[in-house]
């Protein structure tokens, strides 16, 4: 077949689905949609590859050690993710306390962790737009952001209401999960002047550090600057007046 005559019907076939497309407009409704964050214990030990590469190896633990998933609060593991050290055993501990990373991929380079909470701590401050964009399956003109991922939501009906009920299974989705959550909240974070801490911002006070103690902390800083830079400046004088 001709190269071209590929094309045209690539294009043809695109233009009868955008026709469509705009024959049967999407169905939008508002239900409520529950993140119940449901993660499953795991065993977890860091191996090095033929390459010398440290890797994750996940394994599912023994029946009657916790096989069946737990419910996570996944703001406050997005929290202790965000405060890791950046050691093998600050890792295996998130891990042993909080279960699965990605069910589906039992080996994962360590690296990928550490690259994943940086971008992590970066999205958390994007402006609203660009978290939407990472965020979305088909962000970037129909392909998916840093942050796209497909979570299967089923559909459920109790004590009198319908909702839709989203399923995460391991810490990864549960971690993408809350900035969703966020977004679609409209909470904005930014990082603390003093420490590492990312915080939402909550009132139109424009708060830059994370809570009194960090900001207490600066401000004797500075003062001990102060002060010393003054010491200095006395003592540059008096060996001036020598
Ligand atoms: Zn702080």
């Amino acid at each position: 077949m001709d190269v071209r005559d590929i094309a045209a019907r690539y294009r043809r076939d695109q233009q009868r689905a955008e026709a469509e497309r705009g024959k049967y407009p999407v169905h939008a409704i508002a239900v409520p949609v529950q993140f119940p964050f449901l993660i499953s214990l795991a065993m977890s030990q860091i191996q090095q590859d033929a390459d010398g590469r440290a890797i994750l190896r996940q394994s599912s633990v023994t029946l009657g050690n916790g096989l069946f998933p737990r419910p996570v609060d996944s703001w406050k593991m997005r929290e202790e993710f965000l405060l890791l050290k950046q050691t093998d055993d600050e890792l295996l501990g998130f891990l042993d306390k909080f279960g699965w990373w990605d069910p589906t991929r039992p080996l994962i380079p360590v690296e990928e962790f550490w690259v994943f909470r940086e971008t992590l701590m970066q999205a958390l401050c994007w402006p609203e737009k660009t978290r939407g964009k990472q965020l979305s399956q088909t962000g970037f003109q129909g392909l998916p952001g840093l942050f796209a991922t497909r979570l299967q939501a089923s559909f459920a009906y109790s004590d009198g209401s319908p909702k839709f009920v989203v399923s995460t299974s391991g810490c990864a989705d549960a971690l993408i999960a809350t900035l969703q959550c966020d977004l679609a909240r409209g909470k904005e974070f930014r990082k603390c002047r003093g420490c590492d801490v990312i915080f939402p911002i909550t009132s139109k006070h424009d708060k830059v550090f994370h809570d009194r103690d960090c900001q207490h902390a600066a401000l004797v800083q500075r003062r001990r600057e102060e002060q010393r830079k003054r010491k200095a400046e006395i003592r540059a004088t008096r060996e001036r007046s020598k």
